[in-house]
């Protein structure tokens, strides 16, 4: 037996559509679409406000289609910014801010390069400079729920440690300016989740226009499954997710529904993405809404959770790139 509707409504789907704001630091384009593009799509055809900071153009990211391979420094940073803003069309997702304005941070390359030195990458920055330009954005935008990397940068890229750095730094300067962020939120994917998706790559993998497969080690953010707070399904914008993930084509290869970045390793295309929440109080059973529990949203009674739809690249129509993208 079902339950009646109302009960399944005020037990199963989160109250509220509006005045939801979800904000998501990442180090370079792409990021945000590999790590929470199904998530960012969901929410933003949901009604909520999705802002999205990327804190450096990504100007040291290795090329892949040969025709592209020229692009180097500025101009491809110059390149990425245009497949960021093509990339958040896919998602619906209309803010985006680049931190301290376009090219204010560098791309610091891999650990251990000698871009780490450039005193204009984001990895010499100083974080309370860096963070004070992001106090702007959560000051201006209050939103309940941060997403960002865990203290690893969920793999050890510099910029991706520093965005953690900075986020969480924003996120306290903040709360002492006056909004206290209710949920911060790490990027996770379950341990048992990753092993699988990779079993059947594995399985996969001679059909597909990649010669290797990566493996769960290479996943950024993989931990036991037992610290995964929160499941987002974002499986009804799989679509929208490989779009955006397309859109980032000097950096991703899709073939739905895996993917290889310029290593040429094929991974899964993750379409529920996971999350561990840092702050803000730890459910006892994992979550399936980034917003759970927070109050002071409007109801929308009208609202029965219908996910809507998004379609792919270019449907969000014209001005969809808003912010400074
Ligand atoms: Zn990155």
């Amino acid at each position: 037996m079902t339950q009646p509707p109302s009960a399944s409504l005020q037990l199963g789907e989160p109250p509220a559509r509006r005045d939801r704001r979800l904000l998501l630091v990442h180090a370079h384009p792409d990021d945000e679409s590999i790590n929470n593009g199904a998530t960012m799509a969901r929410y933003a055809a949901e009604g909520a406000q999705v802002t999205l900071v990327t804190c450096t153009l990504g100007e040291r990211g290795e090329v892949i289609p040969p025709g592209l391979r020229h692009l180097t420094g500025a101009a491809l940073g110059a390149h990425r910014r245009r497949e960021l803003a093509a990339a958040m069309r896919a998602l619906g997702v209309t803010d985006v801010r680049l931190l301290g304005g376009a090219g204010r941070y560098r791309d610091s390359g891999m650990m251990g390069t000698a871009d780490n030195d450039d005193p204009a990458c984001l990895w010499r920055a100083d974080v309370d400079e860096a963070a004070a330009h992001l106090v702007e954005v959560i000051l201006e935008v209050r939103p309940q729920v941060l997403v960002t990397y865990d203290d690893h940068g969920g793999y050890g890229h510099p910029d991706h440690v520093q965005a953690h750095r900075i986020a969480l730094r924003a996120a306290d300067l903040a709360a002492e300016a006056g909004w206290e962020i209710p949920k911060v939120y790490w990027n996770r994917v379950p341990r048992s989740v990753a092993e699988e998706a990779f079993a059947r790559l594995g399985e996969d993998l001679p059909g597909l226009p990649f010669e290797k497969a990566a493996s769960v080690a290479d996943v950024p953010g993989v931990v036991d499954d037992e610290r995964v707070t929160t499941a987002v399904d974002g499986s009804a914008y799989a679509a929208a997710k490989a779009a955006a993930m397309r859109a980032h084509a000097t950096q991703i290869e899709v073939a739905e529904p895996y993917f290889a970045l310029s290593n040429g390793l094929a991974q899964p295309l993750f379409t529920t993405e996971y999350y561990e929440l840092v702050r803000g109080e730890r459910p006892r059973e994992r979550e399936s809404d980034l917003f759970a529990g927070i109050t002071g949203i409007v109801e929308d009674a009208g609202s029965t959770g219908d996910a809507g739809s998004v379609g792919g690249a270019g449907s969000a129509g014209a001005g969809a790139q808003g912010g400074e993208v």
